[in-house]
């Protein structure tokens, strides 16, 4: 048990042991172990995780070993611990497992997916597989790829991932990553042409501008300076002190071509990126300035006023830059594709899914983006609320426990209905401005959107001239990201879907997708706005924990038995403190953990189960810990 393993004054290892459950005590505990660099505390098999912002010991080989192969209350608490169970779960029972990572911006989710895949890549191919060992450095490259073109500094985290990733990796028979997929959600394209005062564009465009050869740069007609673009200034800090933009024009570029990348694709992305620049700072032109459309049957070219034409330059520039993040992703798939890995592909094929997803958003002024975002935390909180139920019940229905089911359906009722859904509020709310305003109460909180460019984003309209245009381009590359422009001008086109409705339907088949698998999860909490390494905010820190619904998290798993633990286990820590069962018992392991129960007089605070005790109450493991504690 974690708190043991560690001493007292660590506080306690995993929530559902505190003594007294009140939402003070969780913070006191919580803050206690961030203070002692303690930064991973469980929710019995939830791992919660406090930002460090610091460099932590704590992910070394050493680590790795501490880890491997062991139960998840051996050791401290670790995010280790739940991706050596994820892997577990998989490899022995054949199950596909998925990994959630959720928390708002900043808390450390892609940080906790990337500890999880190397984790994962350190345990695994010990026979040395080479083509193993290439999917495993590719799947680790493509974050740093994925990174310099969809991640960017805002003003909440210098590396902010702007868009949403969830990620399968695929396994053999033997436990060896032999491939992966990538799926990503809502590239924030809005940014391409726009940034709030602090923030910068995507980090590639800066990769470009302050890392490319000289040679190179002058070739695409571009200058070092990167106060001079627009599209990558507006934020009023290009140069953001934290970040290393040459250095990380190299990572990338290296990146790129150890992945697998053809060198005349890669030049052609960063070529990309370069049209992008100019197009902001073109004067006028043709393209611009008008369209054609079908009139009756005509091909007629229709003036754009001045506004129109500006309007269009953005939607084009963030189109273009959108493709090129869509097919950068696809490439990837291909490169991991466990099809095409050359590992013999073996009937037996099992997954480990990573989400690594945008957290809940509340900012100053909310559009379409975060209406998106906020929608697809709903989702992925109501999934978590009933698969932790779910799985509370089931383990005690295979386990033959008779549970309360009083208890835990009435709790499923209180949080389905009181506090997790989301509902407009009354039209009579008079902080709202007219004709512009409307509030929706999430679980996380009472978000007022605007909709001020709502319909625009949803439509995401980009003339056809553009398409044609790309289409038609001498590069194959920039070709393929355009299929749609081979379309003739007079042809009519079904009306296309929209952003949201597309939205829409690609968070509820990853809804549906995460509850086929059996279900991991990682709680990230920012400690601070500064961040701090020493810093605690209480009020910000007790938000987090309230919208993350971690209260009601432990309340679940104390509802029937606070703690359970496999008989053999049980025998093995505790025969120390009963004559008859030291060194050895005689007898079956069950008759074993009955002797022990019965030696501390706590027979009705217990249930026996087919592989497992279960303890209703926290005192009476506390009881056992002590005992053994004076052996
Ligand atoms: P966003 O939603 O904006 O993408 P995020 O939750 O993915 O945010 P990260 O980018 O993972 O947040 O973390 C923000 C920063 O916090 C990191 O760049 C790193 O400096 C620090 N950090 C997070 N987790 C850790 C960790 N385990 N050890 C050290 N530093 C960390
Ligand atoms: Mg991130």
């Amino acid at each position: 048990m974690a708190a043991i393993h560690e001493g007292p004054e660590f506080g306690i290892g995993d929530f559902v042991l505190l003594p007294e459950l009140t939402l003070d005590a969780f913070m006191q505990n919580l803050k206690n172990r961030f203070e002692k660099g303690r930064i991973y505390t469980y929710i019995g098999e939830v791992v919660v995780s406090v930002n460090p912002y610091r460099q932590v010991d704590l992910y070394g080989k050493n680590y790795v070993d501490q880890y491997r192969g062991r139960e998840i209350y051996e050791r401290p608490p670790h995010i280790f611990a739940l991706a050596d169970s994820a892997y577990k779960t998989m490899k022995r029972q054949s199950k596909d497992t998925c990994i959630v990572i959720s928390g708002e911006s900043g808390s450390g989710k892609t940080e906790a997916s990337k500890i999880i895949m190397r984790y994962i890549a350190a345990v695994t191919n010990v026979s040395g597989q080479r083509e193993v060992e290439r999917v495993k450095d590719v799947l680790i490259l493509t974050n740093v790829i994925l990174e310099a073109f969809g991640n960017a500094k805002t003003n909440r985290n210098d590396n902010s991932s702007r868009f949403g990733k969830y990620m399968d990796i695929n396994f053999d028979f033997k436990g060896d990553p032999i491939g992966g997929h990538i799926n990503n959600y809502l590239l924030e394209k809005s940014r391409v042409v726009f940034q709030q005062t602090g923030e910068r564009n995507f980090h590639s465009f800066y990769q470009l501008l302050v890392g490319a050869p000289e040679d190179r740069l002058s070739q695409m007609g571009l200058t070092r300076d990167t106060t001079l673009y627009h599209y990558v200034n507006q934020g009023g800090d290009p140069k953001a002190a934290m970040i290393d933009d040459r250095g990380d024009y190299k990572s990338v570029v290296a990146a790129l071509k150890n992945s697998g990348f053809d060198p005349k694709d890669i030049e052609t992305l960063w070529n990309v990126i370069a049209a992008v620049l100019h197009l902001r700072q073109m004067h006028l032109e043709r393209t611009l300035l008008s369209r054609v459309i079908a009139a009756g049957g005509q091909v007629v070219e229709k003036g754009l006023n001045v506004s129109e034409a500006l309007y269009a330059r953005d939607a084009f520039a963030k189109a273009i830059y959108n493709r090129m993040f869509t097919w950068i992703v696809g490439r990837i798939n291909e490169l991991i594709d466990p099809k095409h890995s050359g590992v013999r592909y073996a009937g037996k094929n099992t997954v480990i899914g990573v989400l690594d997803i945008y957290g809940f958003e509340i900012f100053d002024n909310n559009s379409f983006e975060q209406f998106c975002i906020n929608y697809c935390n709903e989702k992925l909180q109501q999934l978590f609320i009933e698969l932790v139920l779910k799985q509370e019940q089931e383990e005690y229905m295979k386990e033959g426990i008779e549970w309360q089911h009083m208890f835990l359906d009435a709790m499923a009722q209180k949080l389905k209905s009181e506090r997790f859904t989301c509902r407009k509020l009354a039209p009579a709310d008079k902080s709202l401005e007219h004709n512009r305003d409307f509030r929706i109460m999430h679980y996380a909180g009472d978000v007022t959107y605007s909709v001020v460019g709502f319909i625009d984003k949803n439509k995401d309209m980009l003339f056809m001239d553009f398409k044609r245009l790309l289409f038609n381009s001498s590069n194959n590359l920039i070709k393929s990201m355009w299929p749609e422009g081979k379309q003739l001008v007079t042809e009519t086109t079904k009306r296309p879907t929209t952003a949201g409705t597309d939205f829409k339907n690609s968070i509820i088949a990853l809804v549906e997708n995460l509850a086929s698998k059996t279900p991991f999860y990682v709680r990230c909490i920012k400690p601070n706005e500064i961040k701090s390494p020493v810093q605690f905010n209480d009020t910000r820190c007790k938000h987090q924990v309230m919208y993350l619904g971690l209260l009601e998290n432990v309340r679940v798993r104390r509802a029937g038995f606070a703690y359970r633990m496999a008989y053999d286990r049980f025998l093995h820590r505790y025969k120390c403190i009963a004559r008859d069962t030291w060194p050895n018992f005689r007898g079956n392991v069950v008759d074993g953990v009955k002797y022990l129960v019965n030696s501390q007089n706590c027979g009705q605070d217990v249930k026996y189960g087919r592989s497992k005790i279960f303890i209703r109450s926290p005192q009476t493991i506390f009881a056992f810990e002590e005992a053994r504690d004076r052996k």
